[in-house]
């Protein structure tokens, strides 16, 4: 696979850490300038920003689920970076919310939040990051979605929603955009080895969880990335659309 990425400003959302980190690494050595987004660890962005090859990268504070932030946040990296070419929404969270544990309130709070940043989220930097891209004749989004969206999360339903949700958005903008050269795909990954997914891997079903791939592990962030970074390069047109699993084959679908 050959990405050049030389003269392209890549958006990563949540790109401060785990997987969002990890597209930032491989879009700048592919010669991509990066836009890190943050929500609140400035001191993990600058880490991330640090660890990129030379080239004119920076981080931009926003809260995906905050829409004046976002346009905030995405008028900035215009201002600053120039317009974006491919947009990564990678923002996050996984919360437990078990319904037959929490009391109405908790309920309420674990939906708001999950849909706001997961899906909401995506939605509101596509919409700033889209208007640009139109006017220029093109770009590439990918979503960050999850195994969860499939296989179901039943300690985590907004999560699973959320991502279900994220895929629905993203084959509805492939149809909606591709006429206007933008191009979105998702990619579903099982189980990777970040600070969100640590403390169940390091807990007492840590050795459960690694083998229901049976190449007996998760998958890293880098591998994550792998796979974004080709959808986002020269070639990757006719994929628009597609939701690409990175499970290890711990869950198949047809
Ligand atoms: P992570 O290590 O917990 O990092 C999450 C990133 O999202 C951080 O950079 C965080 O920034 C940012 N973020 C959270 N809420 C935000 C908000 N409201 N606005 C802007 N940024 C926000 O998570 P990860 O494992 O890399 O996950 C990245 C994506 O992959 C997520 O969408 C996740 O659902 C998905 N995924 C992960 C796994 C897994 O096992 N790890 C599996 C499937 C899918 P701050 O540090 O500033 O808060």
């Amino acid at each position: 696979m050959t990405a050049d990425f030389a003269g392209k400003v890549a958006l990563i959302t949540g790109g401060s850490r785990g997987i969002g980190r990890a597209c930032a690494s491989q879009f700048a050595q592919h010669g991509a300038r990066v836009a890190i987004n943050y929500r609140v660890n400035r001191t993990a962005a600058e880490k991330t920003l640090r660890s990129l090859p030379d080239g004119h990268h920076d981080i931009f504070q926003g809260d995906v689920s905050d829409y004046d932030s976002v346009v905030k946040m995405v008028d900035s990296v215009i201002r600053t970076m120039g317009n974006v070419d491919i947009l990564v929404n990678n923002a996050g969270i996984y919360e437990l919310h078990d319904i037959t544990k929490l009391q109405p309130g908790e309920w309420k709070t674990a939906w708001d939040r999950s849909i706001s940043i997961n899906l909401s989220g995506a939605a509101h930097v596509t919409f700033a990051v889209v208007q640009n891209m139109i006017q220029r004749g093109g770009g590439r989004i990918v979503n960050i979605s999850s195994r969860g969206a499939f296989r179901g999360e039943p300690h985590a339903p907004a999560y699973g929603a959320s991502k279900a949700g994220l895929n629905a958005f993203s084959q509805s903008l492939a149809q909606a955009l591709a006429p206007h050269r933008i191009y979105v795909y998702a990619v579903a990954p099982g189980f990777v080895d970040t600070d969100m997914a640590a403390e169940p891997l390091s807990g007492p079903l840590g050795d459960r969880f690694r083998t229901e791939s049976p190449l007996g592990r998760v998958a890293t962030a880098e591998e994550v990335a792998r796979t974004v970074v080709f959808l986002a390069s020269e070639g990757s047109e006719y994929l628009t659309g597609s939701i690409v699993d990175i499970n290890g084959a711990s869950y198949l679908r047809t």
